[in-house]
């Protein structure tokens, strides 16, 4: 049978061009999780994605209900699950304020980690329940939030400190809407969001992979300088940003060949290691990269596991 796999922010950028590739290979059904049904409709289209190779499903992370609802819907299709993608995500770079998801959670790591932390906990029972040979749960993780690069390093530095703004809720009321309890920083906040991304990955490993043989798996596809994550950017800076890449930082992919990237973790037999960050050399060949130190921190990993589930309401 077709393999199937949910994929999260598929309408545009990263997750369309996996989406894309994952369904040419005639092997895989492709679960589009999108908020906005017409416009994934219309970029599944626009990219000539074969039409009985994907379905559009509703999902807005920034609603726990709708995580949930997701979920219902998901199962009542009657589709096994066999690998899962969490590749959405937004990113503030210019605001001012902080917004908030449907409970009240700054809109970055609300959306980024937290809708994918319960997504995944939900999900974890499909999986478990697939008799595919080979099941996983990728979460996009991303270079920003890794220290020990120098992308990691252009100020403002991920840093989620002792965690005292997001054990209050990240509500901007009556605790700070940052992780760390600090200031409002929409560019941390993402870089926060990227390494709970990557913490939660390796505490899914740590915590499952053994008794489930579920490969739990994180990447950093490259630079993808034109997708719509920089939407929110000043125009000087989407200007620039993909030439600098390009030709300063070497470090620029484009959408099709990131999407290939992502794919192959989806699907290469050869990528079954769990508990790995996968990254690409200039030859687009897979290496097991290192994580930050913060990234990396189990006893990190665990806060955050536990506090999320307060949060999400599973604790
Ligand atoms: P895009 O902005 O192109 O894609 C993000 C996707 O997430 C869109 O489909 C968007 O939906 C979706 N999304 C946003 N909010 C929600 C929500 N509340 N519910 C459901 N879906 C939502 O960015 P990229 O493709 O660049 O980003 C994809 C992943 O790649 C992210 O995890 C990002 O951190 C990571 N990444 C990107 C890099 C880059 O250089 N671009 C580098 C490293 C990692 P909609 O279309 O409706 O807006």
């Amino acid at each position: 049978r077709k393999g199937c796999v949910i994929v999260t922010g598929a309408s545009s950028g990263l997750g369309l061009a996996t989406a894309k590739a994952l369904s040419e290979t005639g092997k895989w059904h492709v679960i589009m999780a999108c908020r906005d049904f017409l416009k994934a409709e219309k970029a599944a289209k626009s990219v000539g994605m074969p039409k009985e190779n994907y379905t559009i499903m509703h999902l807005d992370l920034a609603s726990l209900d709708s995580v949930r609802q997701f979920v219902d819907n998901f199962r009542r299709s009657g589709r096994p699950l066999d690998v899962l993608v969490a590749n959405a995500a937004v990113y503030q770079p210019t605001a001012k304020e902080p917004s908030f998801t449907a409970e009240g959670f700054e809109i970055s790591v609300g959306t980024n980690h937290l809708g994918h932390f319960l997504l995944s906990r939900l999900l974890l029972d499909d999986l478990k329940q697939s008799d595919y040979p080979s099941k996983r749960l990728i979460i996009v993780g991303s270079i920003t939030g890794n220290t020990n690069t120098l992308a990691g390093n252009v100020p403002p530095k991920a840093n989620l400190g002792d965690l005292r703004g997001m054990a209050g809720g990240l509500n901007g009321i009556n605790s700070s809407a940052m992780i760390d309890g600090g200031e409002f920083d929409g560019a941390k906040a993402y870089k926060d969001s990227k390494v709970c991304n990557m913490l939660t990955m390796q505490e899914f490993h740590r915590r499952y992979h053994e008794e489930t043989g579920i490969t739990f798996a994180s990447l950093y596809p490259g630079c993808i300088a034109t997708t719509g994550l920089f939407r929110e950017h000043i125009p000087l800076f989407r200007l620039l940003f993909p030439p600098f890449q390009k030709y300063i930082t070497k470090g620029f992919v484009s959408e099709t060949e990131a999407g290939k990237r992502l794919a192959q973790v989806v699907s290469d037999p050869s990528l079954t290691k769990s508990g790995v960050y996968w990254s690409w050399n200039k030859d687009s060949a897979s290496f097991e990269n290192q994580l930050s130190e913060e990234a990396s921190d189990v006893e990190k990993a665990r806060k955050v596991w536990e506090v999320s589930e307060k949060l999400v309401g599973l604790a």
